[in-house]
């Protein structure tokens, strides 16, 4: 039960991921169906025997292709309900083996039921209790079904097994579940360690510079600015590398406090750090934004024997260019970045890219 509820937690945790791999895992599904149900109803069409099944094939390749383009359109659209999608489109196809196997087949005991129990919600990644639920409706529905339709001998044969079939079914589900959360877990951890500095734990230079990249790509103006410590090297010398450490954390957190969640931030290197705040492109607003971070700077929580405050100096750029190039960008910011030093310490000057 505390496996199970670990795993709830962790599906919840890693939400995002895994519902990227649920789309995948929907494309994969629907591609393997279209093609298996081609090759059938090509088999269908030139094997004389299956002839009579020809309309029930021809069926199941209509419901492949609706099912293929849906899960095309869930990967596109990046859709948040992918989880009940899935088990929407998978609910025909188990209502309808669960029919085969009781109304349009009464002669025969069924177990095939069970197949498709077992492997259809292996593609889903979803809280264990969803899952369970899913293929315990399923059974009920079988059950009664079966009761309906069948001769009590019969009956008795399908309802025989049952119990074991079903705790097989959910076992293989829920250790297949296990595995695929881990992993999923995993990677995501790796992704965020590796795009990740490892003091300030804002972006690394290359993460940060990817970002911004793809924001330029799709047209988003902002302001860009370098923030770089005053005279940090003799701060370090004076008070020793592990303040200065305490320094460059602070830092980071007064970065995330002040701007929005959706800007990018990150650390260029040494004690200089970049920000792309998104669709701020007011001089004053961007003045007034800094001015604020100025403060939170100054007012970094550091052990008693620090008596100076510190202070950073700003280069912005406002880019406001129609084609935003990033070098163009990142040397206006540098050059502002140099007149900030000039002036003194707590800085900022802003210039604007605007061709
Ligand atoms: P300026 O006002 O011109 O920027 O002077 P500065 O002394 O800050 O000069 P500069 O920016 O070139 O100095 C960077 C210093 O940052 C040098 C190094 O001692 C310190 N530094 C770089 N990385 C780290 C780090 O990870 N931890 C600590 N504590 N210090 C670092
Ligand atoms: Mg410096």
């Amino acid at each position: 039960m505390k496996t199970l509820y670990r795993l709830s937690h962790q599906i919840d945790e890693f939400a995002e991921e895994i519902d990227e791999r649920n789309r995948k895992s929907f494309v994969s599904f629907s591609t393997g169906a279209l093609l298996l149900s081609a090759i059938v109803f090509l088999a269908t069409i030139f094997i004389p025997l299956y002839r009579p099944l020809l309309l029930s094939h021809g069926f199941m390749l209509l419901y492949s292709s609706v099912l293929f383009f849906l899960s095309r359109w869930c990967q596109q659209s990046r859709i948040r309900k992918i989880r009940l999608c899935m088990y929407l489109a998978l609910t025909p196809l188990l209502a309808g083996a669960v029919l085969v196997g009781t109304y349009f087949d009464p002669k025969k005991p069924a177990i095939a039921i069970f197949i498709y129990l077992c492997i259809f919600p292996l593609f889903i990644i979803d809280k264990p209790w969803h899952i369970i639920a899913y293929q315990i409706f399923f059974c009920l529905l079988f059950i009664l079904m079966s009761y309906f339709s069948k001769s009590p001998e019969l009956f008795q044969d399908d309802i025989q097994y049952l119990p074991i079939y079903l705790s097989l079914d959910i076992l293989a589900n829920i250790f297949t579940l296990i595995e695929r959360t881990e992993s999923a877990k995993n990677y995501v951890l790796l992704q965020h360690e590796s795009e990740r500095d490892s003091l300030t734990q804002l972006l690394n230079r290359r993460s940060g510079e990817e970002r911004l990249y793809a924001l330029f790509r799709s047209q988003v103006h902002g302001t860009f600015a370098i923030i770089d410590i005053d005279d940090f090297k003799h701060f370090n010398d004076r008070y020793g590398h592990q303040i200065g450490d305490e320094v460059l954390s602070g830092l980071s957190q007064a970065m995330i406090s002040v701007f929005r969640a959706s800007d990018v931030t990150w650390r260029l290197g040494g004690d200089e750090f970049a920000i792309f705040a998104a669709n701020m492109l007011d001089a004053d607003t961007c003045l007034g934004r800094f001015t604020v971070f100025q403060k939170r700077v100054s007012e970094i929580k550091l052990p008693d024997q620090v008596k100076e405050p510190i202070s950073v100096s700003i280069g912005c750029t406002l880019c406001l260019s129609e084609h935003l190039d990033f070098n163009e960008v990142y040397s206006s910011s540098d050059a502002a970045l140099y007149k900030a030093k000039k002036m003194g310490r707590g800085k900022t000057v802003i210039s604007s890219v605007s061709l």
